[in-house]
């Protein structure tokens, strides 16, 4: 378990979960006091200030989540440990600080970009086809998204190849339903091999996962995760903005709980048994680097946020991912 930041839990276990005093030294009349807050709060308005500490309490309190700070954007993956159904959680603040949460497709507090180029009229028996609707995160790439692979932990040799073959996805590819070629002006190069770790502080105490992006520290890293408790989360990607808060994104990184069990196989049809299909679930991940956020479930887009095992026909961008990628891109 990876324990150099600090808890969160250990801090709202201190604090009285509505401090009358704000303790972050940005604190003003905008900025909501240091503790831990509910869905509920997060759909009032709350807002976070440069070095507030935020927490989150997600379903049934087993999953809390840190708030990150200066425009920073956290997504991830997990399994709830109530029903074992696999989400996908957003965290983002917009540019009046206000916290915005999306659980699945259903959102909290600051509100995403939502587009739709409506219903395509070119179908196919592929799921996902029945629309190219799209919600985007409030940051995206001007430059290269140069990115690191640190393999410490890693279940399988393959891993880098899917990784790679999963982003160039967001660059140029063949469009699911339609068969179409697509391209974009996203751009990424893999500059090679590292020690360095992806910059995210997960903690364990009492049964209560605690997760929250740390401090960037320049470098886009993809890596694993190896907790020694237990953790429900399966994935996460924080991205940092480019010096002040604001729409460009500086840095992004994504780590795997190797304790899932993941398919790496490049064919479609060698998935066999619960494994998650790896490729699907980073190409997923590199949707959130490149700035979308997750659409509706029914869609089945691939930034849609749950996820069955052995997807592999789903590996593709449908149509509403595609939309969302050249409206940045
Ligand atoms: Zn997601």
């Amino acid at each position: 378990m990876n324990i150099k930041v600090l808890s969160l839990l250990a801090i709202s276990g201190l604090l009285p979960i509505w401090s009358a005093t704000p303790a972050n030294a940005f604190a003003n009349s905008a900025c909501s006091p240091d503790g831990l807050y509910s869905l509920a709060d997060v759909d009032s308005g709350i807002t976070v200030c440069q070095d507030s500490s935020i927490a989150i309490a997600l379903g049934a309190g087993s999953q809390q989540l840190e708030v990150p700070q200066s425009g920073a954007v956290m997504s991830f993956l997990y399994a709830s440990p109530v029903d074992t159904t696999i989400s996908h959680v957003s965290v983002f603040t917009d540019d009046q600080q206000k916290v915005g949460l999306l659980i699945d497709d259903v959102a909290f507090g600051a509100t995403l970009e939502v587009g739709s180029t409506g219903p395509i009229t070119t179908l196919s028996s592929f799921p996902g086809c029945s629309t190219s609707s799209y919600n985007l995160l409030p940051m995206h790439w001007i430059k290269t998204y140069v990115w690191y692979y640190n393999s410490t932990n890693s279940p399988s040799s393959s891993a880098l190849s899917e990784l790679q073959s999963s982003i160039s996805l967001w660059t140029s590819g063949v469009n699911r339903c339609t068969g179409q070629t697509y391209s974009s002006t996203f751009a990424s190069r893999y500059a090679g091999a590292t020690g360095l770790s992806p910059n995210f502080s997960v903690t364990t105490s009492n049964g209560i996962s605690t997760i929250g992006c740390a401090l960037p520290d320049g470098n886009n890293v993809i890596g694993w995760l190896n907790p020694t408790g237990t953790s429900s989360v399966l994935a996460v990607t924080c991205t940092w903005p480019s010096g002040s808060p604001g729409i460009l994104a500086g840095e992004s990184d994504i780590f795997v709980n190797k304790n899932y069990s993941f398919y790496f196989g490049s064919s479609t049809a060698g998935c066999t048994g619960s494994l998650y299909d790896f490729r699907e679930i980073v190409t997923h991940e590199f949707g959130h680097v490149v700035g979308l956020a997750h659409s509706s479930q029914l869609d089945r887009q691939i930034m849609k946020p749950n996820f069955s095992t052995c997807e592999t026909s789903e590996r593709l961008l449908a149509p509403g991912d595609i939309s969302g990628l050249q409206v940045r891109y």
